[in-house]
């Protein structure tokens, strides 16, 4: 189905509006409403494209918006093989500064996208200045981070919510983990070994070493889906959802968190500093 271009009127808007009757409802286009009447201003004169199982709403003007609405089906298709996607809000506004708002309480600073309950917000400036690969890989994280409830996933370990994500993300990307982990590997190679799997603290934006815990965290899962297979990854996932984590890690994994630590580091070692 080619992608359904809608130009959001004033009429679109309308809480009046009812889709018709030979349609199916539209959940997606109920939520975009719903989000865009709660900023009016930005959305004047915007566009919707419906692609398989994402919605994009794209504020006049908004940079990159050509080639978007391809690239988030791919990244849709991509996390639904791995987790299945109901279908996601992209908001594309004209400005850091839109977005900054629309993002609130979370910040935007130095973010390509991020992710909220039920739709991605995408920062416009630093999306831009991703490559093609980059992109695909912003939004598939993000895209998994909607699909599995990563938002009002609170008591999570973070290492988890955002290594799977980027485990997802960088699947088919292409990437090999010495790109890919650069500032870690960098790390690595001169003597400093990562001791414990990332708290909550190590993810905060503005933390000094944001890019390599980030790193760290997506080799964790990584080093899952490769020892254990991505089943258990997916598996280990949905345990930690629904209970305590060094739990469902020995329950899906068969093994401590410690052990488990242990054998991450040196996957760390071997990957980044071995032998290629
Ligand atoms: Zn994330």
């Amino acid at each position: 189905m080619p992608p359904l271009r809608v130009r959001l009127t004033a009429a679109l808007l309308a809480a009046t509006l009812t889709a018709s009757a030979s349609a199916p409802p539209d959940d997606l286009l109920a939520q975009a409403r719903a989000i865009a009447r709660e900023h009016p201003r930005f959305w004047t004169d915007a566009t919707i494209i419906r692609t398989g199982g994402s919605l994009l709403l794209i504020a006049r003007g908004a940079p990159g918006a050509a080639t978007l609405a391809g690239e988030v089906e791919r990244a849709r298709q991509a996390v639904n093989r791995v987790w299945k996607v109901a279908g996601a809000v992209i908001l594309v506004p004209r400005s850091t500064q839109d977005a900054a708002v629309l993002a609130e309480p979370a910040g935007v600073r130095g973010m390509a996208a991020l992710a909220d309950v039920d739709h991605v917000i995408i920062e416009p400036e630093g999306f831009g200045r991703l490559s093609e690969v980059g992109r695909r890989v912003v939004l598939a994280h993000e895209l998994t981070h909607v699909a599995t409830g990563a938002a009002t996933s609170g008591d999570m370990p973070m290492w988890l919510v955002e290594g799977f994500a980027d485990y997802v993300g960088y699947l088919d990307s292409g990437l090999s983990p010495r790109v890919a982990a650069a500032e870690l590997a960098e790390e690595v190679r001169s003597g400093v070994m990562p001791q414990e799997l990332p708290g909550r603290d190590a993810f905060e934006a503005g933390s000094t070493r944001l890019a390599q815990v980030y790193e760290e965290a997506w080799l964790a899962c990584r080093y899952i889906a490769e020892r254990f297979g991505p089943e258990r990854l997916v598996a280990l996932y949905r345990a930690a959802l629904d209970g305590d984590p060094d739990t469902a890690m020995a329950r899906t994994l068969g093994v401590s968190t410690g052990d488990f630590t242990e054998g991450w580091r040196q996957y760390v070692r071997q990957l980044l500093v071995g032998p290629v």
